[in-house]
């Protein structure tokens, strides 16, 4: 099957376990601090936290913000990670309706920055989502962090590497969120990362990190927090510095396949793709497609027949609010533009681990079911 995403892992990725597993400390060693250290340089912010999931990063993040009994307003279009966390930190949230790209919409945003100003919300924080590792208008979110004066967070977790006006996604925001799951640009198995200018942050969330715990003298230790266990081992740790380094060469390769995608894709008569503009590189973390509303009724039939091809897709994402949880607590919600999105999305196999050969089998059978269903054409 050829997987929407893949992780990377080859002999050197196994020589640095090996080593790590062999050494004193399996967790809470050096190469924890190595791996912060790494990563803070690679993105140019000051200080770095690595937790054992972007879930726990969140988490912990909106915690550091004291986000408890504000409103968090959050894209629409996310993993329920993004919003749940907030809430486990004990926020209300509001989701905000996406653009085109499937980023925020900030004069959306700044509509209910606006609301919520004259309603005397409290708001705790703005998040933001590089979706599918195509950067945020971190400079207009910005704007509106400073506006309302309301901290800007941005999950990034699709996109390390990516850039935004020639500097790297996650130096923008006051803190930055990543994730190194086996799908995401590098993977530690299971990790994630607080990236942040700001220490204090770093360090409330290093004390949450591990039970609130700090060592005095001996075997003497004060708590001074309600913490957690979200540490990210020190193997875990190996493989992920070993995996930043191979980054930038993967990157590369998943921008061939993208910019192939994109060239053979551009003005088809069945679906869309979102461009990346100039002042932007992306990861490519995944390759969405777009297609017509034509053809939204027949989505599960291609849906199954590309599976039966062995081309892994996946959608991404369905609106939280349309989760049963988020339900409950919302009642009905609809936002026009992600729920449209969520009609129309399809994760098409992008990385590093295929070939052109393999894109061109994507395009090839992509065209000819489309081909297939507009005959049929039992949307209209
Ligand atoms: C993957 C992902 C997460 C959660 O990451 P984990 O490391 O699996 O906890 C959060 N937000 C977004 C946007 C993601 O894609």
């Amino acid at each position: 099957m050829l997987t929407y995403s893949h992780q990377n892992i080859d002999q050197s990725d196994i020589d640095a376990l090996c080593k790590a597993l062999k050494g004193e400390f399996l967790t809470g060693g050096k190469r924890v601090d190595d791996f912060e250290e790494a990563l803070a340089s690679y993105v140019g912010v000051k200080y770095a936290c690595v937790l054992n999931s972007a879930t726990s990063a969140l988490h912990l993040a909106f915690e550091a913000l004291k986000v408890k009994d504000k409103l968090v307003l959050s894209p629409a279009i996310s993993f329920v990670a993004t919003s749940n966390a907030a809430l486990m930190a004990g926020a209300k949230i509001d989701f905000i309706d996406i653009k085109n790209d499937g980023n925020i919409d900030e004069k959306k945003l700044e509509i209910r920055l606006k609301k919520a100003q004259q309603e005397k919300e409290q708001v705790g924080a703005i998040v933001g989502v590089d979706y599918a590792g195509n950067s945020l208008e971190s400079d207009e979110l910005l704007r509106l962090s400073k506006l309302y004066n309301v901290p800007f967070l941005d999950d990034a977790s699709h996109a390390l590497g990516s850039t935004y006006k020639g500097v790297k996604v996650g130096k923008k925001a006051n803190l930055s969120i990543f994730s190194f799951h086996p799908v995401k640009p590098i993977t530690t198995f299971e990790g994630g990362a607080v990236l942040s200018d700001d220490k204090d942050l770093i360090e409330k969330i290093k004390l949450l990190r591990s039970h609130g715990l700090v060592k005095k003298r001996l075997w003497l230790y004060d708590m001074l927090d309600l913490g957690y266990n979200y540490r990210l081992s020190d193997v875990a740790c190996a493989l992920g510095l070993n995996q930043l380094k191979k980054l930038d060469l993967n990157l590369a390769k998943r921008e061939q396949i993208a910019s192939f995608y994109d060239k053979e894709f551009e003005k088809n008569p069945y679906f869309s793709t979102i461009k990346i503009k100039a002042y932007k590189t992306s990861s490519r973390h995944l390759y969405p497609i777009l297609l017509n509303p034509k053809f939204y009724c027949q989505k599960e039939e291609l849906f199954e027949r590309l599976l039966n091809l062995g081309i892994g897709v996946q959608v991404h994402y369905k609106p939280a609010y349309e989760f049963s949880f988020y339900k409950k607590m919302l009642g009905e919600l609809y936002l026009e533009k992600a729920d449209n999105f969520y009609k129309a999305q399809l994760s098409i196999p992008c990385h590093q681990q295929m070939s052109l050969k393999d894109a061109k089998f994507v395009r090839d059978s992509l065209f000819k079911l489309f081909e297939e269903l507009d005959k049929k054409g039992y949307c209209e």
